[in-house]
């Protein structure tokens, strides 16, 4: 039924809104001579909503929003040396870890036989060519795309420069606003892995559900190969 699987990366293969989460705390800590932790979450959080039209995605756009919420926190008077550690703990970030989620190699490695795999993500370029090499997962996949952003016609553009009939891919991820609703709205499939922490931007209000769900919720990438086969067989 499918010819194409794509994959979202961030927090369906590997683990990264924890990463976002422990800096974050470090942050407030660094702030916490000006204001309580709730605050400095908030005019954190304020500050990416604003700079990701400037910056895109990612660690490069978290970090300018560190320092720019520090500043405003601080009422300018934040030192320059937690300035620096502010950009220490972004580079912190880029060289964290990979850690993938369990299942994810053997479902790859499974899939990969009869499907051919895409990664769709969006980030960073730099940091997601990196953990996408450092995961060891590479091989699986015949076609790798970085996006600035994951909407409709972004999709639609994808699925045209490969010549694959939406009817025929599934977009698997984490991301309702991201990896499903655009996806289903272009007349794809996905399947919707939920995790449990989500970055508050990409939370979206479901429509009222009168009609039937048009994607597949799944509580862990390991039941995947399954929910293909039965859907390949109808
Ligand atoms: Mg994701």
């Amino acid at each position: 039924m499918y010819d194409v699987i794509a994959f979202d990366a961030d927090d369906t293969l590997w683990h990264s809104e924890p990463l976002y989460r422990a800096t974050e705390e470090a942050f407030c800590g660094l702030l916490a001579g000006y204001h309580d932790a709730e605050a400095a979450v908030e005019a954190l959080h304020q500050a990416e909503m604003q700079n990701i039209r400037y910056f895109g995605y990612g660690i490069r756009m978290f970090a300018l929003s560190m320092i720019e919420a520090a500043i405003e926190l601080s009422g300018g008077q934040i030192p320059t040396r937690d300035i620096q550690s502010i950009i220490d703990m972004a580079k912190g970030m880029r060289e964290a870890p990979v850690r993938l989620f369990e299942h994810v190699e053997d479902v790859l490695a499974s899939l990969s036989q009869s499907h051919t795999l895409m990664v769709i993500t969006k980030g960073d370029l730099i940091d997601q060519e990196d953990k996408i090499a450092r995961s060891g997962l590479a091989g699986y996949f015949t076609h790798i795309e970085i996006v600035s952003d994951k909407t409709s016609d972004v999709y639609r553009a994808l699925l045209a420069k490969y010549s694959i009939d939406p009817r025929r891919f599934l977009m698997v991820g984490n991301s309702l606003k991201s990896d499903i609703l655009p996806v289903v709205a272009i007349g794809g499939h996905a399947v919707f892995i939920p995790y449990e922490l989500t970055w508050a931007y990409e939370h979206v209000t479901i429509p009222d559900e009168e009609d039937p769900k048009q994607y597949t919720e799944l509580e862990h990438i390991g039941l995947l190969p399954e929910h293909i086969r039965q859907t390949s067989d109808g």
